[in-house]
């Protein structure tokens, strides 16, 4: 982790690839029994998810996919979510000063992410009217767990989940904000001053991202990762 870099957010399309599927279908006595929960009826050309293995129709299954890629039974998301967020970047950098409750660190990694005023697209809550900037800094330990969630929050940061635009009651503006994907924006002062130490934090955040899809494999996917692996090197 040396230096600066910037990535920026990319517009990205949610792929139905056929990896999301069991190659066949083995158990055909189960098949009989089971109910497509889309049409409620016994499935038709089925496929079956390759993570969760429920069952569905190939049509039915597919126009799920189309409006968000989970499975609509229990939720587990196949391929990439994608978000509002607009236009911006996200920076990398690290110091050698140790967040409190980290011995195992070799100082903080430093994430920064700028937004410049601009115009709400169509995905937005009030298209075509301005929304403010903003710029606003997390904090990780630079150690193993630390460096894998700055990895993850650039994943997330360029599927666009990071952020979102909302209404802000301290400007009275709508403005960048946000998306349930908590960062520690003080280096001290603990949970209540959203800083360290928090001994809780880590995996919360690694709850909050698996949530939208971003897991340890979205990261090791050299597709989806390129433009950070070749920055950063771990
Ligand atoms: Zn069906
Ligand atoms: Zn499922």
């Amino acid at each position: 982790l040396e230096g600066m870099i910037e990535v920026k957010a990319t517009e990205t399309q949610q792929d139905i690839r056929n990896d999301f599927y069991c190659d066949n279908l083995t158990n055909s006595q189960r098949l009989q029994e089971e109910r497509c929960c889309v049409c409620m009826d016994t499935p038709t050309k089925p496929k079956q998810l390759r993570k969760c293995g429920h069952i569905f129709c190939k049509e039915c299954i597919e126009q799920c996919f189309n409006y968000k890629p989970a499975c609509p039974i229990c939720g587990t998301i196949y391929g990439k979510v994608t978000g509002d967020q607009p236009l911006g970047t996200m920076s990398i950098r690290t110091n050698g000063s140790r967040l409190q409750g980290f011995n195992d660190s070799s100082g903080t990694i430093i994430l920064t992410y700028f937004f410049n005023d601009g115009l709400q697209g169509e995905e937005h809550p009030n298209p075509r009217t301005v929304y403010k900037g903003i710029r606003l800094s997390g904090y990780l330990p630079n150690n193993k767990k630390g460096r894998l969630i700055a990895k993850l929050l650039n994943v997330a940061f360029s599927r666009r989940l990071v952020f979102t635009i909302g209404w802000s009651r301290t400007t009275g503006h709508d403005g960048v904000t946000w998306n349930a994907i908590h960062h520690k924006t003080s280096m001290e002062g603990g949970p209540a001053r959203f800083g360290y130490p928090d001994p809780t934090y880590l995996d919360s955040v690694l709850e909050e991202l698996k949530a939208k899809g971003v897991t340890e494999e979205s990261a090791d996917d050299p597709e989806e990762y390129k433009e950070y692996s070749r920055e950063i090197r771990y």
